[in-house]
């Protein structure tokens, strides 16, 4: 079939399917702010989309390194997330010192994650009424939030569902 429309398009609910949008989307934001998106951000954007769960600088080097060919320092890899970090396009997860790409960049918004011990599966959720009890909260303390990140460790209903199972 010719053609680059998809009867079945919109899958928003899929993790994988968010990366190409995610990806175009953190482009035009670039652009739209005068950012650059250099190759290795772009592509550390990429690793951590199809990661599916929180990478250390550590774990991304040896990806981006296949990936580019080339010997990289880990004071490269931290800069270019430095960067996704400060364009919103990723958020750091600090008890961990690993990064997830965000889904929603275009908007302020907090981050909220569920992580899980076992797999360390990461899924964020975009809950208004969770953002707006913060935004009160921050109202009332005359406090400026810069970057919010919030995070729930414990277990997913995979790795639940394999807890209970008779071995
Ligand atoms: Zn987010
Ligand atoms: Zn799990």
């Amino acid at each position: 079939m010719i053609g680059n429309s998809s009867p079945h398009g919109h899958d928003h609910f899929h993790g994988h399917g968010h990366a190409p949008a995610a990806l175009k989307a953190a482009m035009t934001l670039c652009s739209e702010r005068g950012a650059q998106m250099t190759p290795l951000r772009r592509l550390a954007l990429e690793t951590l989309w199809d990661a599916a769960q929180p990478l250390g600088a550590y774990d991304l080097m040896p990806k981006l390194e296949a990936a580019l060919g080339r010997k990289l320092t880990p004071s490269t890899i931290y800069r270019a997330l430095e960067f996704l970090v400060g364009q919103g396009f990723v958020s750091r997860i600090e008890s961990q010192n690993a990064f997830v790409p965000c889904a929603h960049p275009e908007k302020p918004h907090a981050c909220v994650f569920f992580v899980c011990d076992l797999c360390r599966g990461s899924v964020e959720v975009d809950n208004p009424a969770l953002e707006g009890i913060v935004e009160h909260e921050a109202e009332q303390l005359g406090f400026r939030v810069a970057h919010s990140v919030i995070e729930l460790r414990g277990t997913c209903a995979d790795c639940r569902s394999h807890e209970g199972a008779p071995s």
